[in-house]
């Protein structure tokens, strides 16, 4: 697979992705010595309370709410969304942006995260250097821009998330902090890129959509609902990516608890015509 589309050249330096490919092994290395070296039933404890929050801030607020507005809420509750982000050490304008140049480029030069790129660009490459300038990732997402708040946190992207990375430590140590913060955060980077991955390379699709988008059940499985990436790829605006009701989208389940609590509203989802439409022969 690897040089079979031409790259964009490198917008970052070295020194910065050198800096974020360290944080990147931080945050697998660090929860990986800590298992075994021996664990804590309160760090266990800080995960099961942290990762529910971490993957909504990808799945729901980073994905489905700022790159794509599947629903509108208010300015308040949108800075709550924007803190789920920062779980993970998101940054809501750079995720959109970089998400909206995907879907602008799918599976073409000018793709952030192709596999047509090669495995290791698909799955961390693409983080350490999205092949784009920053002034070209804000020029995607002028709906976010302009709120100074969101704006503060492109530029600080890391603090909300080293706060909590120093509650955590407070609560449980060294352990708890990375049980508690760092091992969801890891697990997410691979949930995502297990998306931009597999479910751009293997599996079933339903629509005849102008990229290589496929579903994957196991992904969805794996990552709440993420996996109906054709179905996604087909109608992105929607809120609900699984469009039977065996498509489990659990990512929707909590929009749609959201909406319940009248904290969103504005909710959108596939048109009829769409949620009927017949699976495509496999691909392999
Ligand atoms: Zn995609
Ligand atoms: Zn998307």
């Amino acid at each position: 697979m690897n040089g079979m589309l031409p790259q964009r050249p490198f917008t970052r330096s070295r020194a910065e992705r050198v800096r974020t490919g360290a944080l990147i092994a931080l945050m697998h290395l660090l929860p990986v010595s800590m298992i075994f070296a021996g664990t804590t039933s309160t760090d266990w404890l800080l995960f099961a309370a942290i990762y529910p929050f971490q993957a909504i801030g990808v799945g729901v607020c980073l994905h489905r709410y700022f790159a794509h507005n599947a629903f509108r809420t208010s300015r308040g509750f949108q800075f709550v969304l924007a803190l789920f982000c920062s779980a993970t050490f998101g940054d809501p304008i750079r995720f959109a942006g970089k998400h909206r140049l995907h879907h602008l480029h799918t599976d073409r030069e000018g793709d952030p995260h192709t596999p047509l790129h090669g495995f290791w660009h698909s799955w961390f490459g693409s983080h350490l250097d999205s092949r784009y300038t920053d002034k070209e990732i804000c020029a995607q997402v002028p709906n976010l821009t302009k709120y100074p708040e969101l704006m503060w946190l492109h530029r600080h992207s890391l603090v909300p998330g080293l706060v909590l990375c120093l509650v955590a430590f407070l609560i449980g140590g060294l352990s708890g902090m990375a049980i508690g913060v760092l091992l969801g955060a890891a697990i997410l980077v691979n949930q995502s890129s297990a998306v931009n991955y597999f479910c751009h390379r293997y599996g079933r699709r339903r629509f005849d959509t102008d990229d290589q988008s496929t579903n994957q059940m196991l992904v969805s499985l794996l990552v709440f609902g993420e996996g109906w990436h054709n179905n996604h790829h087909r109608y992105p605006v929607s809120a609900r990516a699984g469009f039977c009701w065996w498509e489990i989208d659990m990512f929707y389940w909590v929009i749609c608890a959201f909406e319940a609590l009248g904290l969103v509203w504005d909710v959108k989802r596939p048109p009829e015509h769409l949620r009927q439409a017949k699976l495509l022969p496999s691909r392999t």
